[in-house]
């Protein structure tokens, strides 16, 4: 099964405390769709400028990503710059550059509109309703989104709410959509607002899936020792769950897949930190994934008392 993945190609500069980096791959579509790929076949939206490295395309294209929605347009790559402070959770935009994404418009190529499994990476919630008005009854539809939408395109991201299954986003962004401190009524809240599934990602201290009847499921944290780069961990979660999701290909969805999604997707965001952009995810293989996906499973079990 395929799942349709939207969202930000990106050239990034990031600067840590020990190290900055500067033009690499990035994007919430490009983590996202190379996140997915390790579980399904990826059909990719997106736009680049015609400086978009084409090694970066090869290397789509060796992880199962079909391209023929991904534009090439005449102009420069949207391009984001972030510096992290010493705790590497606090994060500063130091620049955004829209370039050709100010004028992005995702056309679905013919066949993609029947995606059954449909990932709308963080981007505008305008472009991301957009993308839903071409999709032809989708089984499921996953968006990730982020605060600056809950700033500037409040409405357009409620419209959006009322037409996905699941929305992700961190415990900051739950708080300042629902304007409550505690998780357990911020997810209620979202779910009211249209969504029956709700993730919310607590950065190093895990993530939390909700559902409908009260159904809940904590995913703990990888204990990492290295993180080099926390850049995209959001948007690989996203695009492991989503293309585990796909892989399963449920006429329903099963909590009980969706919680293994949410480890699936963990597991993913877990390795992608280890290296800066997506370099960690080059050298990754499908035994590395299987092997910290039962780290995973051993760490949350526990007998009966
Ligand atoms: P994350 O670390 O999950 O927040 O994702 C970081 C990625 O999001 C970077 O690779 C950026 O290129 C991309 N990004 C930053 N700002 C935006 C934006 N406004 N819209 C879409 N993508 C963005």
């Amino acid at each position: 099964m395929s799942v349709l993945i939207v969202g930000s190609v990106a050239l990034d500069t990031v600067k840590t405390p020990l190290e900055e980096h500067a033009d690499l791959l990035g994007g919430s579509a490009s983590y996202s769709a190379v996140g997915a790929s390790f579980f399904s076949k990826v059909n990719f939206v997106g736009v680049v400028g015609d400086d978009f490295p084409q090694a970066h395309i090869d290397y789509f294209k060796t992880r199962n990503i079909d391209l023929t929605g991904l534009q090439i347009v005449p102009g420069k790559t949207f391009r984001w710059s972030g510096e992290y402070m010493w705790d590497l959770n606090t994060r500063e935009t130091r620049s955004v550059d829209l370039n050709v994404f100010e004028h992005f418009n995702p056309v679905l190529p013919a066949g993609y509109d029947t995606t059954p499994y449909v990932l709308l990476a963080n981007i505008g919630p305008n472009l991301q309703n957009h993308v839903l008005d071409q999709a032809k009854q989708p089984r499921f539809v996953i968006a990730d989104t982020m605060d600056l939408w809950i700033n500037i395109a409040l409405d357009e991201l409620l419209r959006l709410l009322k037409r996905i299954d699941m929305l992700i986003l961190n415990d900051g962004e739950a708080r300042q959509l629902t304007k409550e401190t505690s998780l357990i009524k911020a997810a209620r809240k979202i779910r009211e607002m249209g969504p029956r599934f709700v993730v919310i990602k607590k950065g190093e201290h895990g993530a939390l899936l909700f559902g409908e009847n009260g159904q809940f499921f904590s995913c703990p944290a990888y204990p990492l020792e290295d993180i080099h780069d926390p850049t995209g961990a959001g948007d690989t979660f996203a695009g492991g769950l989503a293309g585990y999701l796909a892989s399963r290909d449920e006429a329903t969805v099963d909590f009980n897949t969706l919680r293994k999604a949410v480890v699936h997707g963990s597991v993913l965001a877990s390795f992608n930190v280890e290296k800066f952009s997506l370099e960690r995810m080059r050298s990754l293989t499908d035994a590395d994934v299987a092997e910290r996906y039962e780290v995973f499973r051993q760490m949350s079990h526990f007998d009966l008392a």
